[in-house]
């Protein structure tokens, strides 16, 4: 039987509650998809605050190396403190590994409750750029000496006026680091035969940032792709506040979305929330080396241990790794397992709690039902 390692990290607070519903599934489907000829061999690795406590460090050296050695891993969700505390794991895992393209595709399955009319029309990416913008995390706090110096040379050189209690957040986004992640969006969306591309910027305020993102996006298209597939894909642009209105009121005109760092966190938590919620929204962090998949939704502190959230944004999320490492009958034994659980109104209270009459189920029991329609 062929062995498939794969490197995943639990993660933090909800993140061993969902990863011990779905393993045994992941498993089976792995199984059953190859008819008994190759399994998953599950390689543990540590970040995050369990790896502070189990090891004193946030990220071992041995989930790095592992990580770069067999080059894609599956991972729960980590927490970040607000305002004070260590720096994102999140964020610092995809700048060591240089995923610079966060992909978060949503797609409406049969069952799930939506607040919107006709939600099967939804089939949407969202592309959000990894490495710049706010995820350079640039700022310094208020009433500091470097938030000082900072705010001097802004008004005394640069000739603004920035009041002298504010705190300072710069957001840079290059032309290099934009145009390789435009690069790569373009070439998905034509292999995989996606329809139209929206560019999603603030180009009418931050026209040197947002506005740049715009101008670099359409070049690249003009220079590399217009040529050949100008027939095949269409391309726009459109104001990002504008999109979020748009994406409630006729999402089915949307297919794949380009968004700059912090429109693209924003718009995939509003997608998701089309589709049911966080709780069914997947997600990989991708560069030219190494992936790694993971739920849109965070750590959900408040129920961690209680065996409550859905499992299904990191069952999805490793349905996307199976497509990646060319397992995709797995992949699709879990797709339909997943509809024929929610069609028979099992699902976990993310979702119930928007349905009359459907009585929540755990974590863990959703997990069992899951399992037991894998055919
Ligand atoms: P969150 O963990 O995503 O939770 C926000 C809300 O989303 C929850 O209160 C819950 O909504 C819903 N939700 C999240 N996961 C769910 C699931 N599996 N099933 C059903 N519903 C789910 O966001 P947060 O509370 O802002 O952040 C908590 C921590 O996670 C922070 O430390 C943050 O930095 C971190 N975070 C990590 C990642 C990551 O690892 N990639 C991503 C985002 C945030 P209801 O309360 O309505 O039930």
């Amino acid at each position: 039987m062929e062995k498939i390692r794969i490197p995943y990290i639990m993660g933090d607070g909800t993140g061993p509650d969902i990863w011990n519903a779905s393993r045994e599934l992941l498993e089976e489907a792995v199984i059953k998809a190859y008819d008994h000829e190759k399994e998953i061999e599950w390689i543990y690795l540590l970040a995050g605050q369990k790896a502070l406590e189990e090891k004193g460090v946030l990220l071992p050296e041995e989930t790095v190396e592992t990580v770069k050695e067999v080059k894609f891993a599956i991972k729960g969700p980590l927490t970040t403190p607000v305002g004070g505390g260590f720096r994102s794991m999140n964020v610092y895992l995809r700048q060591i590994f240089d995923l610079y393209v966060c992909m978060r595709p949503v797609k409406y399955i049969r069952g799930l409750p939506s607040p919107i009319k006709n939600p099967e029309r939804i089939d949407l990416i969202v592309f959000r750029e990894n490495t710049d913008d706010v995820y350079k995390g640039i700022e310094w706090e208020a009433f500091t000496e470097d938030s000082r110096r900072v705010i001097k040379f802004l008004n005394e050189v640069m000739g603004v006026d920035v009041a002298e209690d504010s705190g300072i957040g710069i957001k840079p986004m290059s032309k290099k680091a934009t145009e390789r992640f435009v690069r790569w969006v373009l070439n998905y969306a034509i292999s995989h035969k996606r329809r139209k591309i929206t560019i999603v910027h603030k180009g009418n305020i931050m026209k040197y940032t947002e506005g740049a993102f715009r101008a670099w996006a359409y070049n690249i298209w003009e220079e590399l792709f217009r040529g050949s597939y100008g027939n095949d894909i269409q391309i726009n642009d459109i104001i990002a506040d504008n999109m979020f209105a748009q994406v409630i009121l006729r999402p089915e005109e949307y297919d794949v979305l380009l968004c700059p760092n912090l429109n693209g966190d924003y718009l995939s938590d509003c997608c998701a929330a089309l589709i049911g919620g966080l709780g069914v929204a997947p997600g990989a962090n991708i560069g030219d080396e190494i992936a790694i998949f993971e739920p849109t939704h965070g750590s959900a502190p408040k129920y961690a241990g209680l065996d409550m959230v859905n499992p299904i944004s990191f069952i999805l999320s490793a349905c996307m790794l199976f497509e990646h490492i060319k397992l995709p009958k797995a992949k699709e034994l879990i797709e339909k397992a997943i509809e024929r659980t929610l069609k028979e109104g099992i699902m976990t209270y993310d979702l119930a709690r928007h349905l009359d009459g459907v009585k929540p189920v755990k974590c863990s029991e959703f997990g069992k039902a899951l399992l037991q329609r894998l055919e």
